[in-house]
């Protein structure tokens, strides 16, 4: 077994690059020549986990199998290489600290000072280095957030000087940068990516191959030039122009010969570029699929990253049935029982979004009435399918002030209810039901038909649950309970079967959609949005 090689990807000039789907194409790349990957990351912030910040901030917080709370590029990592990331897939700085500070508690340093370097620093270092030592991989791959000059990444940056002097031959960085069009003066200009490895440089880190991001085509003469300005050989030296769908950017980048690059810098033999089979039949039929299914996103936060996992696997769901899935977002702050018909004209097909809080959950409450009303297919995800939950309990029960205990803490009619397990809970931070748990699905269900399959597993995020005193009341008026926890009874599905596709789960399946393995209740939630719109035409 040769040793571990570690790939590590800084960025440069500005934020939002795409240094996730950078190291996601990496992965995928180097998978596909027969090399087994992790992809890991280090953000710069001092939150412990992104499980408290608000989704405006860094957009939505994706959850790995086994219950930590992370930053959504995991999500790129994992749609694009179908790898399983952990719980030692994403650090911050606070959650560094946090472990160097316990251990300086504990007495560990010896009545050492601690400091920046090198505690600090070799905390992040031995993070780094963690998954690697753990489970042997080929190549460990780890993106560093921020941008190169800002204060807070520097320590995780001298790590990595440090790593690359120790590791030698099995280190290498990888820097992407920008380079913008002047519109005015009609050229690109490379300054801002000389500047920003020489920020590099000053730091101790030679990047070893350079990414530049753009929107339009660089010549060779412009990669020549960064080439030389940068002390990069001028074969490593990338182009990544905008795509129609970040799908496309492993295609590019291997016909530019990015992974080859990598194995001939670390000095390993090269062989045949692999053909990316079931990839490029994804975006063949992505390409033909010209027909529109137009999909609401019932939420309160319109920001496209806010919904990132869902947006991803509703477009995967509609490539496998052949169609384009055009997202509209429908502010549910705004909707009254007035207004609801022409916020949701010409929609094939609904998802309640999850969330927290009150705000906007009233309108959720409007959309699934208006929804079940009307037959359109609906999917309620977490919050969303509490939402569904309350709104029968207020229209076919009968129990008009039936709320989430989140939402009203005295209602009589608790029908989604804080697990016995939450009401102590006082600190907020990771406390939430997390992570992968298993469900049984229910004989002649619906989800059993769709999952083909009696046991499933999906991620959680929440505090609240079903409240299963209420189960008989509803199985009796015809929402069903199609999916139980079997170690612990909570009901983690309901669908009403009557209706052609209105499905609740307490559950984020859009965790685990890939673009090679989309998830079934997507690829089934748009096959009856499709089966809708027909019907409407
Ligand atoms: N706020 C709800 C809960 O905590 C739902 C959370 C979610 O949608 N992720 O139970």
């Amino acid at each position: 077994m040769s040793a571990t090689k570690y790939i590590f990807v800084t960025g440069g000039v500005a934020s939002s690059l795409g240094k996730g789907i950078i190291s996601s194409t990496l992965g995928k790349l180097l998978q596909a020549r027969g090399f087994n990957i992790t992809i890991q990351k280090f953000d710069p912030y001092i939150n412990i986990d992104p499980g408290t910040l608000n989704p405006y901030e860094h957009g939505e917080c994706y959850v790995t199998d086994d219950g930590k709370e992370t930053d959504l590029d995991l999500g790129h990592y994992e749609r694009f290489t179908g790898i399983r990331t952990t719980a030692y897939s994403n650090y911050t700085t606070g959650r560094i600290y946090q472990s160097v500070i316990d251990k300086e508690r504990r007495g560990d340093y010896l009545g050492k000072t601690i400091q920046v370097i090198p505690h600090i620093t070799d905390e992040i270092k031995r993070s780094m280095l963690f998954q690697g030592k753990r489970t042997h991989f080929d190549f460990v791959i780890t993106e560093i957030g921020g941008t190169v000059g800002d204060i807070e990444s520097q320590p995780f940056l001298e790590a990595i000087r440090q790593l690359k002097w120790e590791l030698g031959k099995d280190a290498l960085c990888v820097h992407l940068t920008y380079v913008p069009y002047l519109s005015a003066a009609g050229e690109l200009k490379t300054k801002p990516t000389q500047h920003s490895v020489k920020e590099l440089q000053s730091l101790g880190i030679q990047p070893d191959i350079l990414v530049l991001r753009t929107e339009h085509e660089l010549s060779s003469s412009l990669r020549r030039k960064v080439a030389n300005f940068c002390n990069v050989a001028p074969t490593a030296v990338f182009q990544s122009k905008d795509q129609p769908t970040i799908y496309e950017v492993p295609l590019r980048m291997q016909e530019q010969g990015l992974d080859a690059e990598i194995l001939r810098q670390f000095g390993m033999p090269i062989g045949e570029t692999p053909g990316l089979g079931p990839w490029r039949s994804f975006l063949e039929r992505r390409h033909k699929a010209t027909e529109e299914v137009k999909i609401a996103l019932v939420g309160k936060y319109d920001l496209q990253d806010a919904y990132k996992s869902i947006l991803e696997s509703l477009s995967q769901a509609g490539t496998y049935n052949d169609r384009k899935v055009r997202t509209c977002f429908v502010n549910s702050e705004k909707l009254t029982p007035e207004n609801i018909g022409s916020a949701l004209e010409g929609i094939d097909g609904i998802i309640i979004c999850p969330g927290f809080g009150q705000r906007g959950t009233e309108g959720k409450i409007v959309a699934a009435q208006f929804a079940r009303e009307h037959d359109i297919p609906t999917f309620g995800i977490c919050l969303g399918m509490q939402m569904m939950v309350i709104e029968f309990a207020r229209h076919v029960l009968g129990y008009e002030d039936a709320n989430s205990v989140e939402m009203n803490p005295s209602t009589k009619h608790n029908v989604i209810d804080l697990m016995e397990s939450q009401k102590n809970v006082t600190n907020m931070g990771g406390t939430m039901r997390l992570g992968g748990y298993p469900c049984r699905l229910s004989e002649g269900s619906k989800v059993r038909e769709i999952y083909a399959q009696e046991e499933i597993r999906e991620r959680h995020r929440h505090r609240y649950e079903f409240n299963s005193e209420y189960l008989s009341a509803y199985e009796k008026a015809g929402m069903r309970c199609t999916g139980i926890n079997p170690d612990t009874g909570l009901v983690e599905i309901v669908e009403i079967p009557t209706l052609q596709w209105y499905i609740g789960t307490q559950f984020h399946p859009e965790y685990s959609s890939t673009v090679l393995k989309p998830h079934p209740l997507f690829l089934s939630f748009i096959a009856a949005a499709i089966t809708y719109k027909a019907s409407q035409q």
